[in-house]
């Protein structure tokens, strides 16, 4: 299982570090792999099982886009995993699917493992199941299903931070949907908690969770690996 933490704009780089420190031992002891995305002040806080992933880059090595980090700055840190797609990305930042596309093949091309979202927002998934199939497929343009360091998430924007979740069967209905699309490892993420991570984690085609929210504490984020197990 892959076990996600993206840890958003929150937890100062002191705290990040405080945050790996604790969840370190955790992940020792677990045979599930670890990836946290911190925010970009805290990508040194690197401990050895734990793969630490940028939330977002600029596809390009270094130049002037004021605001923005580049490659040359995930290199000085040794990050090869980044979160491309996000659904804040993509809604609140208001980034198109040809620039998320331009920003996966830049980090494809430099070998990175690519944690990629998709997701619905709620009036699509009240349409029809072909519908939000059809929108949630958009998401795949420009995209190499292919690749062999993809990892997919499967996200519903209206689960995010909200507290609410599809249901198993739905989870597993859309897992298997997407499944079609791209055999890469297919994670869920949205309102995953302690309390609901270990049945989310036995539906079919679901290898993992992407958490947020619930992932800012190390040791609930700690209960979430352990629930894995
Ligand atoms: C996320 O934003 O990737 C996420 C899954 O958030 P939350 O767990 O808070 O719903």
């Amino acid at each position: 299982m892959i076990i996600a933490a993206n840890l958003k704009t929150n937890l100062t780089r002191k705290a990040t570090h405080k945050y790996m420190q604790e969840l370190d031992s955790c992940v020792q002891k677990s045979s599930q792999e670890v990836i946290v995305f911190p925010a970009i002040s805290s990508l040194d806080a690197y401990k050895t099982d734990i793969t630490v992933g940028a939330q977002n880059a600029y596809p390009v090595e270094k130049g002037a886009f004021t605001g923005e980090i580049g490659l040359e700055h995930l290199t000085e840190f040794g990050i090869k995993t980044i979160l491309i797609g996000h659904s804040e990305r993509r809604h609140i930042l208001g980034e198109s699917q040809e620039f998320i596309a331009e920003k996966f093949h830049y980090f494809k091309e430099q070998g990175f493992r690519i944690i990629y979202c998709v997701g619905e927002p709620l009036a699509v998934r009240e349409s029809s199941k072909e519908e939000m199939l059809a929108y949630l497929y958009q998401q795949y343009e420009g995209i190499d299903t292919q690749y062999e360091n993809l990892i997919i998430a499967y996200e519903p924007v209206w689960a995010i931070g909200t507290g609410k979740i599809p249901t198993l069967e739905d989870i597993a209905d859309i897992h298997s949907e997407l499944k079609k699309k791209s055999s890469a490892p297919l994670l869920y993420g949205g309102s995953v908690k302690v309390n609901n991570v270990k049945d989310i984690l036995q539906v079919e085609n679901v290898d993992g969770v992407l958490v947020g929210s619930a992932a800012l504490y190390a040791d609930h984020f700690c209960s979430m690996i352990q629930a894995a197990e």
